[in-house]
């Protein structure tokens, strides 16, 4: 997708909101305060706006009580587990508390055991190596639930089950592959994250554990949006990353049943995941202990359990309540607009705010490329390492997906609209690469302070851009 117009031509203003229907819906403000909510963008041909943060599924802005909390903490950062000094000990015993938070927050019982870890994936890996058998998932799953199962050890492994076209089909299927051979785990996503569909997660665990299978829930999105209970619904792991629940600071949990996991193969072997070490023997500590090998990322725990705790004492609710407003006005906008978002369950109730679509008649790395250009809308398009299931959906060249939060506003979700009717109506005002994925050229400055880190354009980060489905391109977009 190439020139629509030259550069020397460039959009006079930023898309101005548009009403969304014929009722036109109340204005709703964002529900927490975020670090960077008010910081413009440059756009292309030196004009600028408010960014518009539409991507919260991938990865979401700190709560600004989660960065204070970890600026308070960061003159007192030492070492944790093994410093005998004063903030060796206070930072230990933080480290400590935020087990006991993010355990609480998320259901756990008394017996299980909560490991930090960099994120879902590193959970869900960790979690892999501990499945003492073979593992069902659908064909819906992101790779983080998908790639780790799969192992060449016999007994051990994936195997994947096409979903149905309604929920109740997808369980029938689940049912009859557990029945026709004994799994050892179920292992589910909590929430799409191309679709924002949640399944019927209770009846799930019912499934599973009437087939002799425990359960395994990837809530990466589901927690930020929904909570988790895990005692509550009686789930056997769950797994989540502290970058989509507004703690962008490298932690994220595995948390479930201990015998599993202390009988596994330690995560990461090194200091302090031993009890002993002679030179030709160790003997593992128990868990957490025993994956949590090397320094852990302590500030990211931190963050982690402050964020839960101010998820918390907002309110699932209130959460709920303006995630669900902003979602049909968006919804109810794209509908307006002859653009239907995706769906796999059209049955699925519960559907939090990740929103995926086809503009038609723009490749959707154009309009992803378009949106921030030429608007500031942060958005994600691609086949959101998700790619059997953008498969089974036909959409095998990709989407756009634009995800809500508790950042947000409907001022975003109008800007969004707006966009995408100037998009329609008179196509791009600045021109492209060929494959949609660039402004060319990209005359977006540099924000002042990134000069000390050598970077000189955008762009030009080892992150590579490509269509979607290019296999020569090396990115999982
Ligand atoms: N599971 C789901 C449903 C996701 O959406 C994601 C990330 O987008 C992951 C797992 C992987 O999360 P992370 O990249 O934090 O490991």
């Amino acid at each position: 997708m190439t020139v629509l117009a030259p550069p020397s031509t460039p959009t006079p203003s930023v898309a101005s909101p548009t009403p969304t229907g014929p009722a036109v819906a109340a204005e709703v403000p964002a529900l927490l305060p975020t670090v960077g909510a008010s910081e413009s963008v440059p756009l292309v041909g030196g004009r600028r706006a408010r960014f518009v943060h539409l991507d919260t599924a991938a990865s979401a802005p700190a709560l600004t009580r989660v960065a204070n909390h970890v600026s308070d903490v960061l003159p007192f950062y030492a070492s944790v587990h093994r410093g005998a000094g004063y903030l060796s000990q206070l930072c230990t015993g933080l480290y400590e508390q935020a087990r006991v938070t993010v355990g609480r927050a998320v259901g756990a019982r008394a017996d299980d055991v909560v490991v930090f870890t960099r994120n879902t994936t590193d959970a869900l890996n960790l979690l892999s190596a501990a499945v003492p058998g073979e593992v069902v998932v659908l064909d819906v799953e992101h790779h983080a639930n998908l790639l780790p199962w799969r192992s060449p050890s016999p007994g051990h492994g994936v195997r994947v089950v096409p979903s149905g076209s309604t929920l109740g089909e997808t369980e029938a299927a689940l049912a009859a592959e557990l029945a026709r051979r004994p799994a050892a785990l179920l292992a589910v996503t909590g929430a799409s994250n191309v679709t924002g569909e949640v399944p019927d997660l209770p009846r799930l665990v019912r499934l599973a554990h009437a087939h002799g299978a425990r359960i395994a829930v990837d809530a990466a999105q589901l927690l930020p949006h929904r909570g988790f209970d895990l005692a509550g619904l009686g789930a056997d792991y769950v797994a989540f990353s502290g970058h989509k629940l507004y703690a962008p600071f490298g932690a994220g949990a595995l948390v479930g049943r201990r015998d599993w996991l202390d009988e596994a193969e330690p995560h990461l072997a090194g200091g302090g995941a031993v009890r002993q070490v002679t030179t030709t023997g160790t003997e593992w500590a128990s868990s957490p202990e025993r994956h949590e090998g090397g320094t852990p990322a302590v500030l990211g725990a931190l963050a982690l359990a402050e964020a839960l705790r101010t998820l918390e004492a907002t309110g699932p609710g209130r959460i709920r309540a303006h995630e669900a407003s902003l979602h049909r006005r968006l919804v109810d906008g794209l509908r307006l607009r002859g653009i239907e978002p995706l769906r796999i369950w059209p049955d699925a109730a519960d559907v939090v705010g990740v929103v995926s679509f086809t503009v038609p008649g723009f490749r959707s790395a154009l309009v992803a490329s378009y949106l921030s250009a030429e608007h500031g809308i942060g958005v994600r398009d691609g086949r959101f390492c998700a790619h059997p299931l953008l498969a089974r959906l036909g959409v095998d060249d990709g989407a756009v997906r634009a995800s809500l939060g508790v950042a947000n506003s409907s001022a975003d979700v109008d800007r969004l609209l707006g966009a995408l009717d100037l998009l329609v109506a008179e196509g791009p005002r600045w021109t492209y690469t060929a494959d949609g994925c660039r402004p060319l050229p990209d005359d977006r400055e540099l924000p002042a302070w990134a000069a000390v880190t050598g970077l000189q354009a955008l762009g030009t980060a080892s992150t590579p851009c490509a269509p979607s489905n290019t296999p020569a391109a090396g990115a999982d977009r």
